[in-house]
């Protein structure tokens, strides 16, 4: 038996979210094959190191998560392990195909071992479970974050072309936007910038998130500051919204609510600036300054700036 891995890609360039969840889905020990959804992403896939075989499955169009589900089932005999990146392709797909497959679907895993245990987090983190599938077949999510790629080069791997698959007719894909304010997708970041309500307008959520930019870092936001207005949904990290564990997350004016925390507090370095020295973030950072957040962007700012020039 053998682990899936499902390949997303931009303009046939395989996501670096993607290479993590098949370096997560190699620690199971099982020879990894791919399911690329366009010829283009399955040549791509077939050279990323240590793949025997890349499935094509050639949807007309991007598939959606009810297309995949119906996909998915079919391919289960030959795999112990289905797996993707923690993205919305695979968070509405695998709990469809893991229904119709009868067999468990494990959301947002964190670690893998060699043994069938997959850790993940449980009560939006407060509890982390050690947890084993009895099923043959297990559809997973991995939290990219949290493993190491596999090189995106070195393989020779075959591509089989699978029947066309049936497409689901009644969802299609209309369009899809890229996050506003900073280009960098924020699950993935390894760096993020977060600004929270002591930005005090969406002005200054701007500026933040040009600062962002050019440290080639994603631009996050509480739900204080998403709610007021000064960032979009998109950049809501915490209980509601997403899950980060970056190599550094720089908290401007963010009080660190538990809510919050529990987006966050993973990530590998945590700097925060806030002038109230009780704030609750600096219980949880690694680097604590007490005072004015401007300050701080403002000397990072001509910092940047400097390093560019
Ligand atoms: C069910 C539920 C789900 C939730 N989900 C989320 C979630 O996913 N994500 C999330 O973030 N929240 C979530 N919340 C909300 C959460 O409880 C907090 O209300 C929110 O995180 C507070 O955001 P904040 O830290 O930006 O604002 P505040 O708590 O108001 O903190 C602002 C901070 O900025 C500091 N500050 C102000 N001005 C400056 C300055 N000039 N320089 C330096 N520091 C300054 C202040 O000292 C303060 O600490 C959720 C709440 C509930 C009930």
């Amino acid at each position: 038996m053998k682990s899936l891995v499902l390949v997303e890609s931009d303009n046939g360039v395989v996501s670096d979210a993607t290479l993590r969840a098949i370096g997560a889905a190699t620690l199971a020990g099982k020879p990894v094959d791919l399911l690329a959804f366009d010829a283009v992403a399955a040549q791509a896939a077939a050279r990323i190191a240590g793949i025997e075989q890349v499935l094509l499955a050639a949807f007309d169009t991007a598939p959606t998560a009810e297309s995949l589900a119906a996909v998915l089932p079919g391919l289960s005999p030959h795999y112990a392990l289905i797996a993707a990146a923690h993205r919305a392709l695979a968070r509405g797909a695998f709990p469809r195909a893991a229904a119709r497959a009868g067999c468990a679907f494990l959301a947002d895993v964190t670690g893998v071992s060699s043994d069938g245990h997959f850790v993940r987090g449980m009560y939006a983190g407060s509890v982390v479970a050690n947890v084993a599938s009895e099923n043959v077949l297990t559809f997973a999510t991995f939290r990219a974050s949290s493993f190491a790629p596999v090189a995106r080069e070195g393989g020779q791997a075959d591509i089989v072309t699978l029947d066309a698959p049936h497409v689901y007719s009644k969802t299609m894909l209309i369009e899809r936007q890229a996050a506003q304010q900073s280009g960098q997708d924020l699950s993935g970041a390894r760096v993020v910038v977060a600004g929270g309500r002591g930005l005090a307008s969406k002005e200054n959520m701007a500026r933040l998130g040009e600062l962002a930019n050019s440290m080639g870092a994603a631009l996050g936001a509480s739900r204080a500051a998403v709610d007021a207005g000064y960032a979009p949904n998109a950049a809501q990290v915490g209980q509601t919204g997403k899950t980060v564990a970056p190599d550094v997350y720089l908290a401007f004016g963010i009080s660190g609510a538990i809510q919050h925390l529990a987006g966050m507090k993973d990530s590998k370095m945590i700097v925060a600036v806030n002038k109230d020295p009780d704030a609750p973030i600096f219980s949880i950072a690694d680097v604590c300054l007490v005072g004015d957040l401007f300050e701080t962007v403002s000397g990072l700012e001509a910092r940047v700036g400097a390093r560019s020039a």
